[in-house]
């Protein structure tokens, strides 16, 4: 440890450098003004200051005020050294900053125990501080952890958009809200076609890396602020579109089918093009009472088949699940056969 001795008289100084040197506990440096004092302190560890308070040319007040002024330094301790004449300036003393004070003539063994009992009182001081600094850090790191906890739990780790369980929370949170202020949700799923074939024909690496650039492309043709975007799970996405109708999501799903293929990422084992696309099922409603948002995303899906069976690169709404299946009802007459149940009345919407 290092203590800084100041006093602009040489006779006053060596005597407690020597006291101070022959107690063996310590090293000790010496400055004449307060300049000098100050620059010991900038390049040297210093953990205690004995100060002379009163004399011209160090002015112990002011050297006392400058440290404790100085966050860097205001740590030190700093001890007055004043003969009883001078017993006038203690309250200056403190409230300039000092913690306590030796009177002149010096005894040696006060001096080595004023200062003893200084350096405890800082040590334990410094220990509760640095404590203080490592819980400080300790929550800090607790805080961080816990936001990227936070957001890992909504986004999705290899799209960087909102993941399933995201998805889940926002569609029912919009369904709660649609179904009491009775305004329709629509909703559209998204599956990127012939992905499968996609890794299998360029490696799992570039197929991450579509869904990455697929879902940058879909995030970014969506205008609405409520719009909601959505990595549905494996190469399906999903977008929930609140106070909008059949029509509206279809002239949004559109324009995401026109964003894909204007991607123009090569697809070397696609049936319907050379480069992505992607086929949607679209669905709208205004939700009643006890109807669960997941009836919604079973027509979108019978949707989004209908799509995929008619083609491709395409959107599909429940009309066109109708219109398939009257076809298919029509030709199942024509063979006399009575229509399974659930052919289109699964497909409607059941209030209680
Ligand atoms: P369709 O046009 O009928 O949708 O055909 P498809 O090949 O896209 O559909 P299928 O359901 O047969 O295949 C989906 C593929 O998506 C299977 C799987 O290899 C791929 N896939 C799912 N999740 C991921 C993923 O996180 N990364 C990569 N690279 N591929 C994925
Ligand atoms: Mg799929
Ligand atoms: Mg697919």
């Amino acid at each position: 440890m290092s203590i800084l001795i100041v006093d602009d008289a040489p006779a006053d100084l060596d005597l407690l450098k020597s006291i101070l040197t022959d107690s063996r506990r310590w090293k000790v440096r010496a400055a004449q003004s307060a300049e000098e004092a100050l620059r010991v302190l900038a390049s040297a560890e210093i953990q205690l200051v004995l100060t002379d308070i009163m004399s011209p040319a160090t002015g112990g007040l002011e050297i006392c005020r400058r440290i404790k002024a100085q966050p860097d330094l205001s740590h030190i301790p700093v001890v007055m050294v004043m003969a009883k004449s001078e017993r006038e300036y203690l309250n200056q003393a403190y409230e300039a900053g000092a913690c306590d004070y030796i009177m002149k003539p010096v005894d040696p063994a006060e001096v080595v125990a004023r200062v003893r009992s200084v350096l405890r009182s800082k040590e334990e001081v410094d220990r509760r501080m640095a404590r203080e600094r490592e819980l400080t850090s300790a929550a800090q790191k607790l805080e961080a952890a816990n936001r990227q906890l936070q957001r890992l739990s909504v986004v999705d780790t290899v799209t960087g958009i909102a993941n399933r369980r995201c998805f889940d929370q926002t569609l029912d949170r919009v369904w709660r809200s649609a179904t009491r202020h009775k305004y329709e949700v629509a909703l559209i799923m998204i599956d990127i076609d012939f992905f499968k074939n996609y890794n299998d024909s360029l490696g799992h690496p570039a197929g991450d890396d579509c869904l990455r650039r697929v879902a940058q492309a879909l995030a970014d043709a969506l205008m609405r602020p409520d719009d909601f975007l959505a990595r549905y799970g494996g190469e399906e996405f999903a977008v929930v579109l609140p106070q909008t109708g059949v029509p509206g999501a279809l002239v949004v799903a559109e324009r995401l089918r026109f964003c894909i293929e204007s991607l123009g990422l090569a697809h070397p084992a696609s049936s319907v093009a050379r480069h992505v696309t992607i086929s949607q099922g679209v669905a709208s409603t205004v939700p009643v009472p006890a109807v669960p948002s997941s009836n919604l995303v079973s027509i979108a899906d019978q949707a989004l088949y209908e799509a995929k069976r008619s083609g491709r690169n395409r959107a599909a709404t429940l009309d066109d699940v109708y219109h398939n299946e009257l076809s298919g009802f029509a030709a199942k007459q024509s063979h006399n056969r009575t229509p399974g149940p659930g052919d289109l009345s699964a497909l409607r919407f059941k209030p209680q």
